[in-house]
Formats: structure tokens, sequence, C-alpha cells
């Protein structure tokens, strides 16, 4: 995706006097963020693809302390995690214009009026026993992995993309499920997953197709939970 160069010099600024105070980055989210804004955004492209081991030399930190850093401005919304697989992550990279924490306050200041509620790609699902419900409401009753019909008893939340791959708390990456798919998925990929419950024989051939297809779905965005419709 091409987009407009951004104003260095205005960016620098806000990154300088703006994002870095109000998000209390490291040392170590400072550099990450400007190397992959470098490459992204000051090379007009939203988008980034890299590994680790790429950001890590770039940013002249060990590959640990690169992926923490990366998590964290994931977690505060300065990138937006697209896809994690073995070629890579890619991430859309936000200017410090594009953040909430900075831009919020600035707008509040000049106009009191609540700003309606709009969808939030990030928004964090497990905060509120509310948002949980709107995930299980959102699948209606069935696991979605082996279509099973779920109640209360047996329904939870799985993160499609594990917590400990950066899988957020977003409405994309949860979906409701029965406690033995989610003890049975563990860490690996949720397409992964479906194959094995296909080749268990717990999905017929065109309930695998269908799922994979929601998966999509879901991971881009186009799932959203009934709450969120409304809105
Ligand atoms: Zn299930």
């Amino acid at each position: 995706m091409k987009n407009k160069n951004p104003n260095a010099e205005h960016v620098w600024k806000q990154f300088e006097d703006l994002l870095v105070p109000r998000l209390r980055l490291s040392i170590t989210d400072r550099a990450v963020y400007s190397h992959l804004l470098r490459h992204s955004r000051l090379e007009g492209k939203r988008r980034l693809r890299f590994s680790i081991s790429w950001l890590a030399r770039g940013a002249r930190l060990c590959t640990n302390s690169a992926r923490w850093a990366l998590r964290r401005l994931i977690g505060h919304g300065v990138l937006r995690l697209l896809e994690r697989s073995k070629a890579g992550h890619v991430v859309e990279v936000r200017l410090p214009d594009e953040i909430r924490a900075t831009r919020h306050r600035k707008t509040r200041r000049r106009d009191a009026r609540p700003r309606p509620r709009c969808l939030d790609f990030e928004e964090d699902f497990l905060k509120s026993r509310a948002l949980r419900r709107t995930i299980h409401v959102r699948e209606r009753g069935r696991c979605f992995y082996c279509l099973r019909r779920l109640t209360p008893l047996i329904r939870c939340l799985d993160h499609v993309i594990p917590r400990v791959s950066f899988g957020s708390n977003s409405y994309r990456n949860l979906v409701s499920c029965c406690l033995q798919c989610n003890s049975q998925k563990r860490d690996r990929p949720a397409g992964d997953f479906l194959r094995w419950l296909y080749r268990q024989r717990r999905l017929t051939d065109a309930e695998l197709t269908a799922r994979l297809r929601a998966l999509d779905a879901l991971v881009s965005g186009k799932l959203p939970p009934p709450l969120l419709r409304k809105l």
C-alpha cells in the first residue's frame, strides 16, 4: 500500500514530544519504532513485512529485546499486527498523529464533547464481561472450531494467535469455543488446528472449507461482534 510521505520533521517532533512521554516508551521501544518508521512510513508504505532478526540487526538490539519491544508497541497500538507467520511479521506502522494515546488528549482539550464510540480493532475484549459476551454472541452458541453447540459450562474464549505469539485481545483474535478445542489447540495456528479436526473426522470437508473461510474473515476484521455493528 502506497501513501504520501509524511512530513518527517513534524513526525519526529510528535514522536519525541508526545508519544515517548505519554506512552513512557523505553530506549528499546524507541529504537524499534524509529527503525520501523524509517523503513515504512518514511518510504511511503503503511505496512511493513520483516523478520525479528532484521529488526534486531537494524535497531542494534538482541532478538529478545526486539521481540519484547515489538510486543509492547503492538500493545500500545503504535503498531498493528496484521500477520505473523514463518515468513515474518507484517505490521501497520502508525504515525504519532494516528495513535489514540497521542490524539485523544489533544482533541479533548479543544473539544469537551463526548467522543462517539467507534470500531476499534485493538480494543481489549477481555477487559469486561459485556465485551467477552459479545464474542460468544457472535459465534451464535457454536464452537468456532468444531461447531459443537456450546453451553455456558463448556464454553471459553480462545486466542486465534496465542498471547505468547503476540496475539491481541481484539475481536479479530478472539473466538468462542469449547473447552476441549481450547485445550487441544494449545499454541498451534488456528488453520492447522482446523485441519487436524478434519483429520480427526470432527469436521466434514465442507465444514473445514467454511471454517477456514470464517478464519480469514475473522483475522481481516470482517466478523465484528454484534455490539460494534450497531455503533
Ligand atoms: Zn470445539
